[in-house]
């Protein structure tokens, strides 16, 4: 086999695949939950884990010839567990919403009670969404984002926990600016008699770096996908307290899922190995404080950013209070002409419904990751404060554009 195989075999495919490396070179990346990865989780990926079927955990599968991937896969096994100091690790989920899942069906009997925080208010649609399998299965409560801090109450959610009595508390969000308090949540939990899912998709990478409170001591089930500011492959991953370890292990095999995606497994050996090393704190104070700068800058441009500011990767603009009252998505495909990707994201107190939306989400993971700082945020901030005001105007779009790609040619991909 030739290694330019799929140009030859596969046009359509090959060149979306180049218009969209071209894309990635070209824009300026700030939706929070994306990340580049590196050249090395690439390759595992791509590689030729793909062909082996391996049903069953390391050195007790359900097929022959696992003992390669039985080594891929304790490798990735003992790195998550020294990264996040976990008891038990599940590397096999395919993604965050097949791990909550599994978490579910382990922890939880259909007609059982969750007290989760909305979509909506910047949760996922895992918690107990109602169009989402956990919203069908499972009765859902939800505590609320203070209107005037732009926090999570925690106070509602003891209350609720008091009156309501559920099973299973979820925490954890993806389109929440603020640190998060796991302790405070599990005692809320446990003082209540139920179970905590810690969902950390969003901010595993801060929390594997010391950069964030971990969960992991306090709450019976963390989960994660590997592939936002962990920068991994896409997937999941769940942790949990030793004594749910055969349960997690039945619920996600055989209990949700069949054969495990061994190549994306790889790529999360590698991303975790990556993790370890001391660039990646580094790394992640730097997404932390371009978010903060970033933040700081629409502030001053005259942007209402929800809670004041952020304490991590990510920050909500509030589009109401800026003349013109634009909507998120009006907002998202403006910058879109301007080479800056966002996504319009609903805000505390939304008016509008979810595919309008009155706010943008912006994050700095994969900006960060191509080398650019503080000077490039305050940069991309007066662009976008340009395109938004521009009124759709061609000739302001087009000269942001093009400074908008000129940042991206001095932080070049290297793919
Ligand atoms: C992204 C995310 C998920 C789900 O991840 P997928 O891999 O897209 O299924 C789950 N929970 C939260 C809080 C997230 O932000």
């Amino acid at each position: 086999m030739e290694s330019n195989n799929l140009e030859r075999c596969d046009a359509g495919v090959f060149e979306a695949i180049a218009r969209e490396r071209a894309r990635q070179e070209e824009h300026i990346e700030l939706i929070a939950s994306e990340n580049f990865v590196s050249k090395a989780v690439l390759e595992a990926v791509g590689s030729v884990l793909t062909n082996k079927y391996a049903e069953g955990y390391p050195w007790k599968r359900y097929y022959g010839g696992c003992e390669n991937v039985d080594t891929v896969e304790q490798l990735a096994i003992d790195r998550a567990k020294q990264l996040f100091g976990a008891e038990h690790v599940n590397v096999q989920p395919h993604s965050g919403s097949q791990a909550n899942f599994a978490v579910y069906a382990c922890a939880l009997n259909p007609g059982d009670k969750i007290l989760t925080l909305s979509l909506q208010n910047g949760g996922h649609l895992t918690h107990g969404h109602p169009k989402n399998i956990s919203g069908m299965l499972y009765g859902v409560s939800h505590y609320d984002i203070h209107a005037k801090t732009g926090r999570i109450d925690y106070d509602q959610m003891a209350l609720i926990a008091k009156a309501e009595r559920p099973k299973l508390v979820t925490i954890g969000a993806s389109a929440y600016p603020r640190a998060i308090d796991f302790k405070l949540v599990a005692e809320i939990a446990h003082t209540n008699g139920a179970l905590v899912l810690a969902d950390i998709a969003h901010i595993a990478g801060l929390i594997a770096t010391g950069l964030h409170q971990s969960p992991v001591p306090h709450c019976e089930f963390v989960t994660t996908t590997t592939h936002k500011t962990l920068r991994g492959p896409r997937g999941g991953m769940i942790m949990c307290k030793k004594e749910y370890a055969r349960a997690i292990d039945s619920a996600i095999f055989p209990g949700t899922q069949g054969g495990p995606l061994m190549h994306a497994i790889a790529g999360k050996a590698v991303c975790f190995s990556e993790a370890l090393k001391p660039e990646f704190v580094e790394y992640q104070r730097r997404v932390v404080a371009n978010a903060s700068a970033l933040a700081g800058q629409m502030a001053a441009n005259g942007y209402h950013v929800v809670s004041g500011g952020t304490d991590n990767h990510l920050m909500l603009i509030d589009l109401r209070t800026v003349r013109g009252n634009m909507s998120g998505n009006d907002a998202q495909v403006l910058l879109e002409r301007a080479n800056i990707t966002v996504n319009k994201n609903t805000v505390p107190n939304e008016t509008r419904p979810p595919f309008q939306a009155s706010g943008l989400r912006l994050g700095t993971p994969a900006v960060t990751t191509r080398g650019m700082g503080v000077e490039e945020m305050l940069q991309i901030a007066d662009l976008i404060t340009a395109v938004l005001k521009s009124a759709g105007d061609e000739g302001v779009i087009a000269a942001a554009r093009h400074r908008a790609v000129e940042i991206c040619h001095k932080f070049p991909l290297h793919y």
